[in-house]
């Protein structure tokens, strides 16, 4: 369809008023549209697809299953827990009863600079501040993964490099495209988790002396996806051309999880509240030994402004949950408890050679040490079992005989081989 000028004697084919009567009219081919039925054709379609997302999440858990869920896989991080489950409880809630009323979408660009206090929100992205390693996108990935809903992972630090705003915030939309099989509808009510959003701030807080205008550009053109947004991506990714066929995308109803770990923030947050200042519930201690995950807690828009993140995506990112550093007993859990967890993994996989993975109790208190030395959450953990592993795996499946494999202390610490108890009893005999 091509837009041209309007003569005269030109009536739209839907309401038959005149090309005078009307502000613009549309011509295709022996067939023309007035603005006004445009936008009444596009209230159609939007209240059609809110219809159609209601299907993709079939039963809502409640807030409090939402969180059982998240216990079976999320060690500690109760009080983030929490916040994602009501938050993540209402999103789908709001996009079920249909209260995420309509069509502010297709000009929210332009209000998009209006600032916070005229911001309607139509839904309530979610930040997620902590320390790396501490589960932000294990969270996100488990509520996806409890909801059936298609999620994918974005980087905002590959945003910046790429410099072509309109085409990376599309990227993001191809990937949560293909994670849902191509289905549009399950597509717009998907989960997006966007990694490293404390890169992308201003290196200032000033912003009118020293912009730092790759970060903020981001910023800004993650502002337009997440407020909602109707995005032409290319189906199969890669770049735009004219012959190309877009899949619209419509991101009302994605509900946006951005993550950071918001280093030395939690100065600025002691900042303020040294300096006396009251407004959160609390008694303000002015403890000098307050540790980090105690201030993040305490966080205020007000504290990631002066960070560096624009008032336009504070506002756009509601609900803000901190996750607090891992102490050695949590990262002990995580090695043991959860459904997925990593001791439970390597040890189905030897039960698959007929082999019995022991750990001794030493040789996981060596694993935790040595992953609290290295500081990056429980990130560690995986690289330090798969480390101690290698040997084990390498050679379980060629020995026919063991029986058991027993790591020890010193295989972790002094990476000293494990203990192989020979002898399967049915085997012996061959
Ligand atoms: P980040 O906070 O940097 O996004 P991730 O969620 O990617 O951290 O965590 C890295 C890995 O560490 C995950 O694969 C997960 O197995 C493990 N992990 C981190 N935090 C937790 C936690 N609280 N409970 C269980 N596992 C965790």
């Amino acid at each position: 369809m091509k837009k041209r000028s309007t003569p005269r004697d030109l009536r739209c084919s839907f309401c038959n008023r005149n090309a005078d009567e009307v502000e613009r009219l549309i011509t295709g081919p022996n067939v023309y549209i007035c603005n006004e039925c445009i936008l009444m054709c596009n209230g159609i379609l939007e209240e059609e697809m809110s219809r159609s997302t209601l299907s993709t999440v079939e039963h809502l858990p409640l807030p409090t299953e939402i969180k059982e869920a998240l216990d079976e896989y999320v060690i500690g991080q109760e009080q983030a827990k929490k916040v994602l489950s009501v938050a993540v409880y209402n999103h789908y809630k709001r996009i079920q009863h249909g209260a995420a009323q309509t069509t502010q979408t297709t000009q929210t660009a332009q209000t998009a600079q209006a600032g916070l206090d005229d911001v309607e929100l139509e839904k309530s992205n979610i930040l997620l501040i902590g320390p790396t390693g501490t589960g932000k996108t294990l969270l996100a990935q488990t509520l996806a993964k409890m909801l059936h809903v298609p999620f994918c992972i974005a980087d905002a630090t590959v945003l910046t490099e790429a410099g072509y705003v309109g085409e990376d915030v599309e990227s993001v939309l191809v990937r949560l495209l293909q994670a849902a099989d191509y289905d549009v509808p399950k597509a717009e009510s998907g989960i997006v988790y966007i990694d490293e959003v404390d890169k992308v701030a201003r290196k200032s807080a000033n912003p009118s002396i020293t912009r730092d205008v790759s970060g903020e550009g981001v910023q800004q053109s993650l502002l337009k996806m997440l407020e909602g947004t109707i995005a032409n991506v290319p189906p199969k990714g890669g770049r735009k051309h004219p012959e190309q066929n877009f899949v619209q995308i419509n991101t009302r109803n994605i509900l946006f999880i951005c993550g950071g770990a918001f280093d030395d923030l939690d100065q600025i947050i002691e900042r303020r509240t040294a300096e006396g200042t009251i407004g959160f519930g609390g008694v303000s201690k002015h403890s000098a030994s307050r540790n980090t995950s105690e201030l993040l807690a305490r966080v205020e828009p007000d504290d990631l402004l002066q960070y560096g993140l624009i008032p336009e995506i504070i506002g756009r990112l509601p609900v803000i949950a901190t996750l607090g550093e891992l102490d050695a007993d949590a990262l002990m859990e995580i090695l043991l408890r959860p459904k997925n967890a990593l001791v439970k993994q390597y040890q189905r996989l030897l039960e698959m050679e007929d082999v019995k993975l022991t750990f001794t109790d030493e040789s996981l208190q060596a694993v935790v040490n040595e992953a609290m030395d290295k500081k990056t959450g429980a990130r560690s953990l995986r690289s330090i079992l798969e480390e101690v592993m290698l040997d084990v795996m390498f050679n379980a499946p060629t020995q026919e005989d063991l029986s058991e494999v027993i790591v020890t202390g010193e295989t972790v610490t002094e990476k000293s081989p494990p203990v192989y108890v020979q002898g399967k009893e049915s085997k012996q005999s061959a």
